[in-house]
């Protein structure tokens, strides 16, 4: 049996490392941090399946998530809509889940060497998988990206039900932020915003300092702020956050990773946008069809090239439907008549909030 090398133990590598070991492969998983930490995303999973999930060896770390069933949309200050989800989405940080999956995966056998930086160039090799997120070198579209994310502690149940998404477009300015309850009292801040080298930390904290007692969710509140998403900025204005969950990304594009590695899973093939997407879902789903490839490989079933060619067309195939509509529907977010457009279409019933959310999350 041959061993597989992952690089990068985010939600791809740690749970392909776990489905492997589970058949006995040998797997060694290279991470370049530290677990737990917190990351930049919303934090909740939604439209994976049971099977999947029991399939990869991973359901059960699951089962404490908070589950909702309820989301609304808010548009600058107005809800544009409130329903209920066309199944559950489970809510848990990624500071609990990744710690988690990573004592798991050690638990079974699996070799994890952190604080493991890996260099493309050295991991271009039979039996290497790159699973290490995002392309950060990637600089080559017009918009630029910045990721923004706090937990806000010791939330009432009252002062939010279920998923809230806020999108919000002020002149050319634009952007969306999601909170979702997790786990123990928390609620997870988590925004996606197009830069605006105006806002800067200094400037934010002296903007924000009389009105909250966090450092850092300044930034979020003068992204939000630029956006028009007056509702959003009373809910964060009122409620105290833990400083040490803070985290930020900038520099990557969306859509297909071109990382240059032949067998990609997770981000590092395909970045969806996340608003309209659901990222660690496909995760979950790219680990699963790439341990199909890889068990062959391993055992000797079939050769490597075989295994890359295997795993591109069969995640292709799998996320063909979702990639397409997301890419339709990501632009819209992000400019004035494609906002009006969702917002009458919002209000109308149809398609309904349901069938768009069905569409983006299932094969
Ligand atoms: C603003 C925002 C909000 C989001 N919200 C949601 C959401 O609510 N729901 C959802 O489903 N998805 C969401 N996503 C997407 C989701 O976070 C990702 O799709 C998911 O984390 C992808 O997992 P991954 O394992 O592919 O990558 P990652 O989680 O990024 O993991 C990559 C790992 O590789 C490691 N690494 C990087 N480079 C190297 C190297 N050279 N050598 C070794 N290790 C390396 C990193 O340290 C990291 O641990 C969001 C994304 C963003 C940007």
């Amino acid at each position: 049996v041959k061993e597989i090398t992952i690089v990068g133990g985010g939600l791809a590598g740690l749970s392909l490392g776990v489905c492997l070991r589970k058949q006995r492969i040998p797997v060694r998983l290279l991470e370049s941090g530290v677990y737990p930490r917190h990351r930049v995303c919303g934090e909740f999973i939604a439209g994976v399946s049971e099977e999947t999930l029991g399939c990869l060896g991973i359901d059960t770390f699951l089962e404490d998530a908070v589950r909702h069933e309820q989301m609304s949309w808010w548009m600058g200050d107005a809800c544009a809509l409130s329903e209920q989800t066309p199944s559950v989405a489970l809510g848990i940080s990624r500071y609990l889940l990744d710690q988690r999956l990573a004592e798991e995966f050690v638990r079974l056998g699996g070799t994890l060497e952190l604080k493991s930086a890996v260099i493309l160039e050295d991991a271009r090799k039979e039996g290497w998988v790159w699973a290490a997120g995002k392309d950060k070198s990637a600089t080559k579209s017009n918009k630029s990206w910045i990721g923004l994310k706090i937990h806000a502690v010791n939330v009432k149940a009252e002062d939010i039900e279920g998923l809230a998404m806020h999108s919000g477009q002020k002149g050319k300015k634009n952007g969306y932020l999601g909170l979702c309850p997790i786990e123990n009292g928390r609620v997870n801040c988590c925004g996606l915003f197009e830069v605006q080298s105006e806002i800067t930390p200094s400037q934010a904290r002296k903007h924000w300092g009389k009105t909250t007692a966090s450092k850092k969710v300044a930034m979020l509140m003068s992204y939000a702020e630029a956006c028009g998403m007056t509702a959003l900025l009373d809910w964060l204005g009122a409620h105290a956050f833990d400083d040490d969950s803070f985290s930020a990304i900038a520099g990557f594009n969306l859509g297909t990773q071109s990382v240059g590695h032949p067998f990609c899973i997770g981000d590092a093939a395909y970045l969806i946008p996340p608003f309209t997407g659901n990222g660690m879902s496909m995760a979950l789903e790219s680990s699963r069809i790439a341990a199909v490839a890889l068990t062959n490989y391993s055992r000797g079933e079939c050769d490597w090239e075989v295994a890359v060619r295997e795993n591109r067309s069969d995640a292709k195939k799998f996320f063909a439907k979702r990639t397409t509509i997301a890419k339709m529907l990501h632009p819209l977010f992000f400019h004035p008549l494609g906002q009006m457009a969702l917002k009458s279409v919002a209000s109308s019933g149809f398609p309904s909030f349901q069938t768009l959310f069905k569409l983006l999350r299932t094969p």
